[in-house]
């Protein structure tokens, strides 16, 4: 214990890491002669395939460009709905808006704090009776933690909505001994390598399926909707090797090949990442186990890869409430964060005709909860610093 330690910068509750072999790896592309639409993206794109054991895997400028393309793949559009989970970040419900499409919350489980399947089906009986039935369900793997995947893939099939998981949070993560992210359970998968995340890129995502025709959809949306692929072309050029067709309406929602090069740098590392993320949640876990607070519960057949660790500090059983503990923390320079306002209770949400007290779990989630720094640079004086500052706090 190091009694007088005081951080030299403030601890920040993510961060990305980034080595020599990540710059060096930048720098060849800089020196290259592709900075976009080069090989790279393709290398990187086999690389995480060949990780996660998928078929298809298409790397979009970011997840909330994926989480796009991946509903418009499916069709989606006015007139449907897609239900997602409220504790979440606002991507996972704009994606529907973009696509003219209606969005709906199925409430968490107060365990996991990832989409409650039972509510999801007493909603989805309820839905069939109203002929409203969601046309996509968006579990997101909150925290890094699958979803009970195999429970929405039955669903899915009884109550025939189509399932995109929003796995930005849980590259690395496992469900079932497999990694999250192969769609044995849905249609497609989507990844962020924003630098909070698992993995870095800057900006950047990946779209993931198994699916033939999902995979070509979103290659082409994701490129402005053009194709150099004859076999996909209207009326097939004889050998003009310079044609190309828009066949559909798209956007401009590529990777660069600097991007591309950090993430295969990146996820050579990956196993070192997530092995320092669970050590450190093994620690949180073990330290603040007799503290008046509520660590992270895990399913038995999960293994989640910590993008966050976050802990509940309820008013009923603690000194202090959750708005006291933040002030505390950031005194002491420790950055906690909160993770996250329900997305309907966001002023835009607000407006479409959401109202307080709609998902009552996650409000009360949302009351309580403190997201705990955890990152692969985190320092171990540092680590000590914020659970010797937690303990002060709570004793
Ligand atoms: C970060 C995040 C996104 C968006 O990711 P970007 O790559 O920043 O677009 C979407 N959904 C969830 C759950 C996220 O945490």
């Amino acid at each position: 214990m190091i009694n007088d330690y005081k951080p030299k910068k403030a601890i920040e509750y993510a961060s990305q890491d980034i080595n020599e072999d990540d710059i060096k790896a930048v720098i060849k592309i800089l020196k290259s002669d592709f900075l976009t639409q080069g090989p790279t993206i393709g290398k990187f794109e086999n690389a995480i395939k060949n990780y996660v054991k998928v078929k298809y895997s298409y790397a979009t400028s970011s997840a909330s460009s994926g989480l796009h393309i991946a509903c418009i793949a499916l069709d989606l559009g006015p007139g449907d709905i897609l239900w997602t989970s409220p504790n979440s970040f606002v991507a996972s419900a704009n994606c529907a808006i973009h696509c003219g499409a209606k969005v709906d919350f199925v409430d968490i489980d107060p365990k996991t704090y990832n989409m409650c399947v039972n509510q999801l089906e007493e909603k989805l009986i309820e839905a069939r009776k109203k002929n409203k039935l969601p046309k996509i369900v968006m579990p997101v793997h909150f925290a890094g933690q699958s979803c009970e995947m195999r429970k929405i893939r039955e669903l899915s099939h009884d109550f025939g909505f189509s399932v995109i998981e929003d796995a930005s949070h849980a590259v690395g993560g496992e469900y079932i001994d497999q990694k999250i992210g192969n769609c044995k359970f849905s249609d497609i998968s989507v990844f962020s390598f924003h630098p909070v995340k698992i993995l870095a890129t800057g900006e950047g995502g990946m779209v993931l399926t198994n699916k033939k025709s999902l995979a070509d959809k979103m290659r082409v949306l994701r490129s402005h909707g053009i194709t150099s692929d004859k076999s996909e072309m209207y009326e097939r050029p004889k050998n003009e090797k310079w044609n190309y067709q828009q066949i559909i309406l798209g956007f401009n929602y590529r990777m660069t090949d600097m991007q591309a090069a950090l993430g295969i740098s990146q996820l050579s590392r990956i196993d070192q990442f997530l092995s320092k993320r669970r050590k450190i949640a093994a620690i949180y876990d073990e330290e603040l186990k007799n503290l008046e607070l509520l660590t992270p519960f895990q399913n038995k057949n999960t293994q989640s890869s910590y993008h966050l660790y976050p802990i509940l500090i309820t008013p009923e059983n603690t000194k202090t409430n959750q708005i006291q503990f933040y002030k505390k923390m950031w005194e002491r320079n420790i950055f906690v964060n909160i993770h996250y306002i329900p997305i309907y209770l966001q002023p835009f949400f607000k407006d479409l005709g959401f109202e307080p007290g709609y998902c009552p779990n996650s409000e009360n989630y949302f009351k309580s909860v403190i997201t705990l720094p955890l990152h692969y640079s985190l320092s171990n004086v540092d680590h000590e610093y914020i659970i010797n500052s937690i303990k002060e706090i709570l004793l």
